[in-house]
């Protein structure tokens, strides 16, 4: 059977990094994070007082950035910043709070969009993110679009982020959701919209199961067309 490539975009917090995971691991797909390799840039910045606004010191910062993905001994991919494994920082609020304001500028979305678009010359992947549907891969021949009630999708995230030993309060984590999906719906560069032929999973009252067999369904039917 032909390999394809499976976008998976939406707002932060809806299940598309967890569903798209499942997903390539039920497929025998590879699955990329894009959310990672923006918050990795978001941490480099972070670190070394980069202005979003100097042009000159971001094409700097970039030419010294090296994103990769590393399988570790349990098969879960987690991301490099320049040799190093930045997987759990980059998933901490102060990063978070940041994220949005890098992810906008135009130069890191050029720089990252290279390099994802790279990755799926060979298809037989599954990659999520915010523009993959829209411009990393606008003929991916499965498009899903995530979506989920704010509230919820806070109250995963407080879980998610417990779990890693980070107590926050949930308006704390709403606001920052909210925010994002603020900044990330209306910047100029590539802004977070549905593709016209996305199909759209509202995860609000479903299983993380559900949403998994809901896009395996959905692939084995595009690939058996
Ligand atoms: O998916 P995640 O919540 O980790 O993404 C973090 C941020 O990275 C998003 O809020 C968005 O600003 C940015 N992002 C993006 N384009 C992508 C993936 C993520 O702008 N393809």
């Amino acid at each position: 059977m032909s390999k394809i490539i499976i976008a998976v975009d939406g707002y932060s917090s809806c299940g598309k990094s967890s569903t798209a995971k499942a997903v390539a691991k039920s497929l025998g797909y590879s699955y990329i994070d894009t959310g990672a390799m923006y918050r990795a840039v978001t941490l480099y910045f972070i670190q070394k007082h980069i202005s979003v606004t100097n042009e000159k010191e971001i094409t700097n910062a970039l030419s010294e950035i090296s994103i990769d993905f590393r399988r570790n001994a349990e098969g879960q991919n987690h991301v490099y910043l320049n040799g190093l494994n930045v997987e759990d920082e980059i998933r901490k609020l102060y990063v978070a709070n940041r994220v949005s304001e890098v992810s906008a500028i135009a130069s890191v979305r050029h720089a990252m969009v290279d390099q994802q678009r790279k990755m799926g010359k060979k298809k037989g992947l599954v990659m999520d993110g915010r523009d993959i549907g829209t411009v990393v891969f606008p003929d991916a021949e499965l498009k899903i679009f995530m979506t989920a009630d704010p509230l919820v999708r806070a109250q995963r995230r407080q879980i998610e982020l417990m779990t890693k030993g980070e107590t926050l309060d949930l308006e704390e984590i709403l606001s920052n959701i909210e925010n994002r999906d603020k900044i990330d719906t209306t910047r100029a560069e590539s802004p977070l919209r549905k593709a016209l032929d996305a199909i759209e999973i509202d995860t609000t009252f479903m299983t993380l199961d559900e949403q998994v067999d809901q896009v395996i369904l959905l692939a084995d039917m595009v690939m058996n067309r």
